[in-house]
């Protein structure tokens, strides 16, 4: 498929629900799976995709940082939707050599050694969960980053060389919270502690009102610089 198909059938997936972007995209590719961190938005995807296809692929990168209430909600979805999660776990020579040789908290140090150490722990694993899919899934949203304001519901993933479909891309905060209560869906209690956006413990802190929904995530770095290697 090349840009100019995707870009045309971004058109067309742009005035279509969450829930008929992810049946269209099932149908077109057998071997797709949601990524999730189980966040707000990733556990309403996690809801609508498993009432489409109880058995579909949901994948989750355990980069042995996550907080406790992370794990918390993995296990309340899995046993309501009673469902595999399948998760990934980072190599373990690479952690050890990294913390043996560069200590415990080496992402504080600068740019480039939290890039690797989120190149050790997420973007490694993301790799191995994605060999052999044709696409995947993710509860991205242009509202939650300057670098997500240009997201399409389809796109052509160059850095990992695959389709990814941004199903909730132009669903605003309220409507994912609407959706989580009106479906009764499992959340992480972070989310009542003021996180917004969550990811490994260290690196992700409670936001005040009015700071930015990404605020809390590496909060010592610059807002253009903050993704992590999984999305580019
Ligand atoms: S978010 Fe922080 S702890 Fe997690 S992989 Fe990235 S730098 Fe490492």
């Amino acid at each position: 498929m090349t840009n100019e198909d995707i870009e045309k059938i971004a058109d067309d997936l742009e005035v279509k629900s969450a829930q008929e972007v992810l049946e269209w995209a099932i149908g077109e590719y057998p071997k797709i799976a949601l990524a999730s961190s189980f966040g707000a938005e990733d556990v309403v995807l996690v809801d609508i995709l498993v009432k489409i296809k109880p058995d579909a692929t949901i994948f989750t990168l355990d980069t042995g940082r996550l907080n406790e209430e992370t794990y918390d909600v993995m296990e309340r979805v899995r046993k309501k939707y009673n469902i595999n999660i399948k998760s990934y776990s980072p190599d373990t020579e690479e952690v050890e050599k990294l913390e043996r040789e560069d200590g415990f908290y080496s992402f504080r140090d600068s740019i480039d050694a939290r890039r690797q150490c989120c190149n050790i722990r997420k973007v490694q694993l993301l790799k191995r969960a994605m060999s052999g899919l044709d696409a995947w899934i993710t509860g991205l949203r242009r509202e939650q980053a300057v670098t997500r304001t240009e997201l399409k519901k389809i796109e052509y993933d160059e850095g990992n060389n695959i389709v990814k479909l941004n199903p909730i891309a132009d669903w605003t905060q309220e409507e994912v919270w609407n959706y989580i209560k009106e479906n009764d869906v499992p959340y992480n209690a972070l989310h009542d502690k003021g996180f917004l956006s969550i990811g490994c413990s260290p690196c992700t802190r409670a936001i005040k009102e009015g700071e930015d929904v990404r605020a809390g995530r590496w909060w010592w770095e610059n807002p253009e610089q903050k993704e992590c290697g999984l999305h580019h």
